[in-house]
């Protein structure tokens, strides 16, 4: 007999069991998640609790102890072959934007497709071109960063990312740095990547973006994984006290 139910996707980013400590502070203790392919997760929980600590090992900014962690089949380890190629399939946009101060948004954009990928200048201005269209910022192609406002460099630095043509997109509390009126531009770009497909791991604290656009959000507290639901039950039908109580913080 034919099977003919649709097959089911590996997840393309496991961790399991994630321990890490600084120093004698036990950071993560024992943080497990799978992200399926075209899945947007969405990060929530106090400061202080791991987040971002969690979500830069999946990339290896932050090494761990103890537990695994495979990116699309590929295992993090000390290897630099294997660090270097994650580091191409994923994606990271941070608070403060980080764009290259002295280098115009074009300039900003094609540095790594011309210089880790080889891309010839004229093929990665024209790919750059695109991407800017799309992050709405075309016209400001050969301004730079301080010439800009936040919103407008955070669009940028999501353009940037999206250069090395990444499998998955983290995003690290992409809106906090921003003035609120900025907020909505840079949210709006995201939604219409996760439109696209593409797999998301966002930390932020923007509740209307986590409910509409999260497939499923995931509460941290003290280094430990709380809570993980559809937005409705999480925001609606929380099983746990820590995400009740979080949630009267925070709405
Ligand atoms: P979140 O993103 O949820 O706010 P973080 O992952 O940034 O949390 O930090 C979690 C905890 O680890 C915090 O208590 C923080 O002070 C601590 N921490 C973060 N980075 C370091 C570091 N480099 N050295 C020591 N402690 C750190
Ligand atoms: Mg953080």
């Amino acid at each position: 007999m034919q099977n003919t139910s649709p097959p089911t996707p590996a997840p393309i980013i496991v961790a399991e069991s994630v321990h890490k400590w600084y120093g004698q502070f036990n950071v993560l203790r024992g943080v497990s998640l799978s992200v399926y392919p075209g899945e947007v997760v969405v990060i929530m929980g106090p400061s202080g609790s791991g987040k971002s600590t969690f979500i830069r090992t999946f990339n290896a900014l932050e090494d761990y102890q103890q537990g695994t962690i495979t990116i699309d089949g590929i295992a993090i380890s000390d290897d630099i072959k294997h660090i270097d190629r994650i580091r191409q399939e994923v994606g990271m946009v941070f608070q403060q934007f980080n764009l290259f101060p002295h280098l115009t948004v074009l300039e900003n954009v094609t540095l790594a497709p011309m210089w880790v990928r080889k891309h010839p200048k004229a093929q990665a201005e024209a790919a750059a071109m695109q991407l800017l269209e799309r992050v709405g910022i075309l016209a400001q192609a050969r301004k730079y960063p301080g010439q800009l406002s936040g919103g407008q460099q955070q669009r940028v630095a999501i353009a940037r990312a999206l250069a090395m043509q990444p499998k998955i997109m983290l995003f690290d509390e992409p809106t906090s740095a921003l003035d609120p009126e900025m907020v909505r531009e840079v949210l709006e770009v995201m939604k219409s990547l996760a439109g696209s497909g593409m797999t998301m791991v966002v930390v932020t604290h923007e509740v209307g973006f986590a409910r509409e656009v999260a497939d499923r959000i995931v509460l941290m507290d003290s280094g430990l994984l709380v809570e993980e639901a559809n937005p409705i039950d999480f925001f609606q039908h929380p099983k746990e006290e820590r995400t009740r109580q979080f949630l009267a913080q925070i709405l």
